[in-house]
């Protein structure tokens, strides 16, 4: 998707508001190909004084491949919020920066590039996932990688852990009084 920016660039600092889809191509993810449906964007643009363009928005897209633990196909929901300037005349080949020339702001790199940083570590195909490991828990919330689970499983027990000790505590002081 591309934005006609001619009118931003005569009126720097002006808001103007844009809405489309825009495709974004398979990506090998540690070996695995992710496919995407055509990201939903929207936001707004404005130029800067300098010739600079600053989009601002969000995309929605399902990302689509295997379940890591079964291999049927597997989906997530992906949303992201982005907000970057396009340098006029930059260096397509920087990867540090978006650019763009001749008025047309291109989105299909910034849209990419947003959505990949939302993937999921691993796709995982729902709750009925007949691969699922051993110990599972039957609340854990699907397409989220199992590095996360765990990490934010233990800080419970360690809280649990402390609220035990404590109450002992409360209990210890209040018979002795
Ligand atoms: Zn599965």
């Amino acid at each position: 998707m591309k934005l006609d920016v001619t009118l931003a660039l005569r009126n720097p600092g002006v808001e103007y508001p844009f809405e489309g889809a825009q495709a974004i191509a398979p990506q090998s993810i540690f070996g695995e190909t992710v496919t995407f449906d055509d990201a939903r964007v929207c936001g707004t643009y404005l130029a800067l004084d300098n010739g600079s363009i600053k989009v601002k928005g969000e995309l929605n897209t399902n990302a689509r491949g295997r379940c890591a633990n079964c291999l049927r196909p597997a989906e997530a929901p992906i949303s992201a919020g982005y907000d970057e300037l396009f340098l006029l005349n930059g260096n397509p080949e920087d990867d540090e920066v978006f650019t763009y020339t001749s008025s047309q702001v291109d989105l299909e790199r910034l849209v990419t590039t947003f959505a990949l940083l939302e993937m999921p570590m691993r796709l995982i195909c729902g709750k009925n996932c007949p691969g699922r490991p051993e110990g599972y828990a039957a609340d854990d919330v699907p397409l989220r990688p199992s590095a996360q689970d765990s990490s934010t499983r233990r800080p419970f027990a360690a809280l649990q852990q402390l609220l035990d000790s404590a109450s002992e505590k409360e209990d210890g002081s209040a018979s002795l009084e």
